[in-house]
């Protein structure tokens, strides 16, 4: 067994070589071995990376569109020649198979892109002679330094979400990653220095309550973009508004998928098992409710059952389908889930409890499992497990199938599958849920639309990325103006009207 690594916060560039007052532990979920040893920040270390960045902020803020753009594409040539290395971090801390690791850098490369074309996305509007000579211009300038608060899921693209839009945009960065899975971020911001970035731009500080309290409180801290699960999305957005902040807070998922009779079963089974288990259903738009309408349910049920025996699961560097669960803790609540769908009256079609793993005796497996017949009031439909346990439900109709959806507190995404262009576009305009996708089981919009879900699943009014991000990290101004000749003078009281 290897002696864990210290994982330390970024500073102004730099590895925080002071002692931490207080630590936590990094494991590898495959091999349920600590590998890491994480410092957790302290308030007063918190307030003084603010100032850091604080000071980092007012020459950035100035620095030319031209120069920013040109650390954006460095950084992002960066990013796509580290990618595989930054997977590896991924999945050693994480647990998530090697390719899908790669997916999620990947999908945070494509935000980077996006904010490749800052000059063109920051340009205002001006109308010239809005009144005689006076002419009158928008433009968007940054906040000053801005938090990003992460989760453990997609410890690279969830961050990547933020950042680079954030930078583009002339703000100064603290992030603060997940304790449980912090490398690949910390990996990802050295990047930045590399790519040109002033110091003190970019810094991450670990840690736990401590830490984001003291992001919450602080003073020169002026937004807040932070993910995770619902309840402490909704805390971080009532502290983080009512201490005068932007925030925009993402929370918890309980994301249906809706198999209209008409679908292509085969399709619709492929879809459930890749979305229902891919990272462990680990993931925020992983599908967690497959909706059946009858008469289809039986078969459905059948096909799901046929791919989940193909699936092998075990580390995620040995070419497993899917991997371990990212702590032995959650596993096991997890696991207990899997328990209470039993006795809540479930049928457990398949149980993924006591599985053989492709790993170490030591990891955090669990199986995929597969419930039929499940209720509403059941607890392994109302609430969020974040594992590979599947469940069906069964309805007579496409409505009895809407008024279900509609009815759950989470909105992040859903899926409908049919071949009928009618039924999908009624379901488009009448589900309230952020993402939609239709035949497409995880519908992550692209980098250049906004990401967010609606009701639980998001405190706040704006979504990540896209532009509903670059207004996220700017202010507006408008500026009125007219070049004074003799014949503008003269006293009026009155207001000012537009001739
Ligand atoms: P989490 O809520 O436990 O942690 C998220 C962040 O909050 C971490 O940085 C953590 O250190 C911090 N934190 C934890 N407890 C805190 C507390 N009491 N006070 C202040 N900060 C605290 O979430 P997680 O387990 O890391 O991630 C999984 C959750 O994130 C799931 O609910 C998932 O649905 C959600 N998620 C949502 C989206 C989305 O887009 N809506 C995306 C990814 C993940």
């Amino acid at each position: 067994m290897s002696t864990p690594t210290r994982i330390m916060h970024l500073v102004a560039g730099r590895p925080w070589e002071g002692r931490a007052e207080r630590t936590s532990e990094v494991f590898n979920p495959a091999t349920g071995e600590v590998t890491g040893v994480l410092d957790l920040a302290s308030a007063d270390l918190v307030g003084e990376v603010v100032t850091t960045a604080k000071k980092a902020w007012v020459t950035w803020a100035d620095t030319s569109l031209a120069k920013r753009s040109q650390v954006l594409f460095a950084f992002r040539q960066l990013l796509d020649a580290q990618k595989e290395s930054i997977a590896a971090l991924i999945t050693a801390e994480h647990g998530k198979v090697l390719a899908d690791a790669l997916g999620e850098v990947t999908r945070g490369l494509e935000v980077a892109e996006f904010a490749c074309g800052i000059p063109h996305l920051l340009k205002g509007g001006f109308s010239e002679n809005a009144s005689t000579n006076v002419d009158v211009y928008s433009m968007r300038q940054s906040l000053g330094v801005v938090a990003v608060i992460s989760p453990f899921n997609f410890p690279a693209m969830v961050p990547m979400w933020f950042i680079p839009v954030a930078i583009a945009c002339g703000n100064a960065v603290v992030l603060k990653p997940s304790e449980k899975d912090p490398s690949a971020a910390i990996a990802i911001a050295e990047l930045w220095t590399e790519a040109g970035l002033p110091d003190g731009v970019m810094n991450v500080v670990n840690g736990d309550k401590e830490a984001v309290d003291a992001l919450l409180a602080h003073p020169d801290v002026k937004s807040v973009s932070f993910v995770g699960s619902t309840p402490i999305a909704q805390y971080v957005y009532e502290t983080g508004t009512a201490h005068g902040k932007r925030v925009q807070a993402l929370g918890g998922a309980k994301n249906h998928m809706l198999v209209l009779p008409d679908a292509d079963l085969d399709l619709a089974a492929d879809a459930a098992v890749n979305a229902g288990f891919g990272s462990a259903g680990e993931r925020c738009m992983a599908i967690s409710a497959v909706v059946a309408v009858e008469p289809i349910a039986d078969e459905l049920v059948q096909k799901i059952v046929d791919r989940m025996g193909k699936l092998r699961t075990g580390d995620g560097t040995k070419g497993c389908d899917m991997g371990p669960l990212v702590t032995g803790a959650h596993r096991d609540k997890v696991s207990g889930y899997v328990d209470a769908g039993l006795e809540e009256g479930a049928t457990l079609v398949v149980d993924g409890r006591n599985g053989d793993f492709d790993g170490g005796d030591n990891g955090f497996f669990l199986g995929s499992t597969l419930f039929d017949h499940v209720t509403k009031d059941m607890s392994i439909y109302r609430d969020e497990i974040f594992g590979p346990v599947l469940s069906t439900v069964r309805v007579t109709s496409y409505d009895a199938g809407l008024e279900l959806i509609n009815a759950n507190p989470y909105g992040n995404g859903v899926a409908i599958f049919t071949n009928d262009g009618g039924a999908a576009r009624r379901f488009q305009h009448q589900v309230e849920v952020g993402m939609v996708g239709i035949n497409v089981p995880i519908p992550v919009p692209v980098s250049y639309y906004s990401f967010g879900g609606w009701k639980n699943s998001l405190f706040g009014d704006t979504h990540a990325h896209g532009m509903e991000g670059v207004h996220f990290f700017t202010r507006g101004k408008v500026v009125t103006s007219r070049w004074l000749d003799p014949s503008h003078g003269g006293i009026n009281l009155g207001f000012p009207q537009n001739t």
